[in-house]
């Protein structure tokens, strides 16, 4: 392709609008442009790296069993109310009505496509000799994103791969789930990225067992608790916390809890700085309604509750935060004073309050605190659990490590479903013994447009954007340095045809520029190879060859030029 006739619209100015690398980076190398808030043109370079993505996902899927199909991103909005979804979903399905005749039809855009993959499984099959199956789409998805941000990171409308398998046993849905994270694995792998699989909890789309696959980056969304010794990583609200070997014993002798004066302060920062002490001594004490009962969550003053353990914990099917008159009914107090000693409802305690040897904790009276609180000794403490969000350096649940807290961006999840939609939609199987069964989901999404933003955000440097060959929009990039020169534009026009003739990808900066002027092109735009052309080297029978992360190019006679690129392509593919 020749630079003057593609449309490459490069920005010298960082957007003030972006803030994060990769929306920036993306809207200066003439990748994207935005047309509304969360809504985005691919333009063709940033298009063809999306096409190559796209590609490799394919090949993989493929590779791995999964069969190709394409369904449609409109939807009428009964199988979501089938599933649940409609609610689940809230405001973020895209849903409306529209006349047809005088007929009114209520549609949705495909947030993911479960319900009509599900659907049509249910009518189609019925025998456990069909299963199992996988099959998969490369699609456009519509989520109506609160707050769409970080350019193409997060939007309402993006690509996405959208797996889901159908099977008979638990062995089939294991299989094919190994299968999917293999396979994910690899597309990590030859797009360049670095990624952790992690293990997720299931989130609102429900089921049990899944991953998320993390690109660690600073700007990542996404919290991971990650030990660098085992490799251990999981899902901050899913990672495993604190350990405890022994519960306090209680002391007969122990000294009474004293009660000090903390005059409209309610908050354990505001407490802390009047009684100046450390966090760490704080018992904090939540009052939450686990199915409608109230319950108090023990925690060290310096963590963080996780609902999602809350509600294993005290085997409930939903916890909330109590409102105010349900506080003042277990307390006696308003909000800010809640404490275990006396409390008028049962304690669920964290394991590491097990370990706090004389605590500060709310007195359930207002403006008032005790100091001097024993677990096990002040209150009861027959029982501890794992009630709190992973934090860095807790201990490695699976080594004697210590775990770090890293940022990342999803770029792909798999999920073993079970049989939520199969039940819900009707989709069944008979056995051998002619017995019927729901049949056994798993589903797994890889989000393909943040796949190329999450590799423009953690493959540059300060001049611009780093492709790794395998996505790059073009391998290589010609700079002819004077396009008014007819020997510099013969030799250039002639290793762009026997390269493009041996299917190497090749954009040819055909401008009449400056060669400053194009390198800063050249470096923003970050194609893999760079060949240029001209010049002194043209004297010497010499061209410039040089990969885009090197300072330094290799001087390559004109004859040899092609056959070396070629070599150096090939060592990389
Ligand atoms: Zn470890």
């Amino acid at each position: 392709m020749r630079w003057s006739q593609t449309f490459i619209p490069t920005m010298k100015e960082v957007p003030a609008e972006a803030e994060v690398p990769s929306h920036q980076l993306m809207l200066r190398a003439g990748l994207i442009r935005q047309l509304m808030a969360g809504a985005y043109t691919y333009l063709p370079l940033g298009y063809r790296s999306v096409r190559k993505v796209s590609e490799i996902v394919r090949e993989e899927m493929d590779k791995a069993g999964a069969i190709e199909l394409f369904m449609p991103a409109l939807q009428p909005i009964e199988i979501f109310e089938r599933t649940g979804r409609r609610e689940a979903f809230g405001n973020v399905l895209f849903n409306f009505e529209v006349k047809k005749g005088d007929r009114k039809l209520h549609l949705a855009l495909g947030p993911t496509h479960e319900e009509v993959i599900t659907d049509l499984m249910a009518r189609h099959i019925s025998s456990y000799r069909q299963l199992p199956i996988t099959l998969y789409q490369i699609q456009t998805k519509f989520r109506n994103e609160e707050r769409p941000r970080f350019g193409v990171l997060r939007t309402s409308e993006f690509l996405m791969k959208d797996a889901y398998s159908f099977g008979a046993s638990l062995e089939q849905l294991n299989a094919a789930y190994e299968a999917m994270y293999n396979a994910y694995c690899r597309i990590f792998e030859r797009c360049g990225l670095k990624y952790l699989p992690v293990e997720a909890d299931s989130g609102p789309i429900g089921g049990d067992a899944s991953h998320e696959f993390m690109v660690p980056a600073d700007n990542g969304e996404d919290f991971v608790v990650h030990c660098a010794k085992c490799g251990y990583a999981a899902n901050q609200e899913r990672a495993d916390t604190g350990r405890v070997s022994q519960l306090p014993a209680k002391i007969a002798e122990a000294a009474a809890p004293a009660k000090v004066d903390t005059p409209n302060v309610g908050t354990i920062d505001q407490v802390s700085q009047l009684l100046k002490s450390d966090a760490k001594s704080f018992i904090k004490t939540l009052i939450y309604k686990a199915d409608g009962k109230p319950v108090a969550i023990l925690l060290r003053g310096d963590h963080t509750a996780n609902e999602g353990k809350i509600r294993r914990a005290t085997k409930a099917a939903s916890v909330e935060l109590a409102d105010e008159a349900t506080i003042l009914k277990v307390t006696g107090a308003p909000v800010g004073f809640a404490g275990p000693v006396g409390i008028l409802c049962p304690c669920f305690a964290d394991h590491d309050v097990a370990l706090i040897t004389s605590a500060i904790v709310g007195a359930n009276s207002k403006d008032a605190h005790l100091t001097g609180v024993i677990p096990g000794t002040h209150f009861e403490l027959s029982e501890t659990f794992d009630l709190r969000n992973g934090e860095s350096s807790d201990p490695c649940p699976k080594c004697t490590g210590f775990l770090q807290i890293v940022h990342g961006i999803e770029v792909g999840h798999v999920f073993k479903l079970g049989t939520k939609y199969s039940v819900s939609m009707d989709a069944t199987f008979v056995d051998a013994q002619e017995q019927s069964h729901p049949i056994i989901m798993g589903c797994y999404g890889i989000g393909v447009t943040r796949v190329v933003a999450s590799i423009v955000e953690t493959c540059h440097d300060a001049n611009g954007i780093i492709w790794p060959l395998a996505v790059a929009p073009y391998s290589v990039q010609l700079i002819p340095l004077n396009v008014t020169d007819a020997d510099v534009m013969k030799i250039t026009n002639t290793i762009y045809g026997e390269l493009t003739g041996d299917g190497i990808d090749v954009l040819m900066d055909d401008r009449d520029h400056r060669p400053g002027f194009k390198f800063k092109d050249a470096d923003l735009i970050g194609i893999p190879l760079r060949i240029t052309i001209g010049g002194k080297g043209l004297a010497e029978g010499i061209t410039e060859v040089k990969w885009r992360t090197e300072t330094v190019a290799k001087k390559v006679p004109i004859a040899e030029t092609v056959a070396f690129v070629k070599g150096l392509i090939a060592e990389k593919s």
